[in-house]
């Protein structure tokens, strides 16, 4: 395949920088070096602490939010080489997107965020995220956090959604009401490609559903699947179920590669700045593809993020984030520094937010039992 949309490739060289200026490297451009930094991040060494979607009790080989990461930047940085963008930069975007996502995945995400509204307050992920990495991670002498580049903030912060000027007023330095580079834009869709390909995978693996629960809910599926029985007629369910996944994944990348291509050709869009002034974003995937995205979610939804054993975990996990906030809500000294003096400083409950959405699961769990918190003090 060509490069054909390397003019809409954002240029490093014209990055709007870095908050502190740091001298230029002998060999590693600025993507590469905040793709690095990211990579020997705390944040991002927690990941694999931290509930994809089952957690650890389950299996050793499913995902957790650190391996969904990798692949996320496996299939972001295909994409990105398909169509010609940096792929350096869709890298680094790629491994820092889910650095704000606190303990317990969505559920722990709502739990905190309920608490939060209690003091017309809100916790969202990709501000956590910025957070972490201006100023939580502290690893340079001449600066907090990891001095990442504009974009690679920006994209951060603009990776699953635009906002417009005034609406977040912690982000008005990112060109609010302006859409982030292609490179950005791609991060949600192969993220959304990864996680559903993979949940239903280790759904498989875990018993949750058949091949022919799969054939019956998705139409391009059961297209897969007679192509698979044709060409390995006596192979094991479970071979056939993974050489089906691969051609599934196969079908949703290249959708995405061929629908921001077709995007891009009904414009005349020439530069980044062209992309930033678009009233739509670019990045999606082919009609086809993205209807089997649609339906792939609906099944998963219907038959494994609902499954009464993962709701059961979420109640449990999400008492456990209620127990803990409240418990440093009323000995805000009990949390370690630089938490303990921040919450003397400022607002409590946001501090209490910080600490508790920088936690893995199991820091978070053994935290509980060494306080000896009731295992429901949900509030
Ligand atoms: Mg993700």
């Amino acid at each position: 395949m060509t490069a054909v949309l390397q003019r809409l490739r954002f240029p490093v060289a014209e990055s709007r920088g870095r908050r502190y200026p740091e001298a230029p490297h002998p060999y590693r451009n600025d993507f590469q070096r905040d793709r690095d930094r990211i990579v020997h991040a705390r944040a991002f060494r927690r990941l694999e602490h931290k509930t994809q979607v089952f957690s650890d009790p389950v299996s050793d080989h499913f995902r957790n939010r650190l391996t969904h990461t990798i692949e996320v930047a496996q299939i972001a940085r295909t994409v990105a080489a398909g169509l010609g963008l940096d792929e350096d930069l869709t890298e680094a975007l790629a491994l820092a997107h889910d650095f704000g996502h606190p303990p317990f995945a969505h559920a722990g995400e709502a739990e905190l965020n309920r608490h939060m509204a209690r003091f017309g307050d809100r916790f969202d992920h990709n501000l956590h995220a910025l957070r972490l990495v201006e100023s939580f991670e502290q690893r340079y002498a001449r600066f907090p956090g990891l001095n990442l580049t504009f974009e690679v903030r920006e994209g951060m912060v603009k990776h699953s959604r635009d906002f417009g000027p005034g609406e977040f007023p912690e982000l008005d330095a990112y060109l609010p009401g302006l859409r982030p580079p292609l490179e950005a834009q791609l991060i949600d869709l192969a993220d959304e490609i990864a996680y559903s390909t993979a949940d239903l995978d280790d759904a498989f693996d875990a018993g949750m559903l058949t091949l022919d629960d799969i054939v019956s809910a998705i139409p391009k599926y059961a297209e897969i699947q007679e192509a698979i029985d044709t060409q390995f007629p006596g192979a094991p369910p479970r071979i056939q179920f993974l050489e089906g996944l691969r051609l599934l994944i196969d079908w949703l990348v290249t959708g995405l590669i061929q629908g921001t291509l077709a995007a891009v050709d009904e414009t005349t869009l020439h530069s980044v700045d062209d992309v930033r002034r678009y009233p739509y974003r670019l990045a999606r995937l082919t009609p086809g593809p993205a209807e089997t995205s649609a339906e792939l979610k609906r099944f998963l939804y219907a038959t494994v993020y609902n499954a009464p054993a993962l709701q059961q975990e979420r109640e449990h996990s999400t008492a456990q984030v209620a127990g803990l906030f409240n418990y440093y809500l009323e000995n805000p000294t009990q949390m370690p520094e630089p938490y303990a003096t921040l919450a003397s400083e400022q607002p409590t409950h946001r501090v209490v937010c910080d600490y508790i959405a920088g936690m893995t699961d199991g820091f978070l769990r053994r935290t509980v039992r060494q306080l000896r918190l009731p295992a429901n003090s949900c509030s």
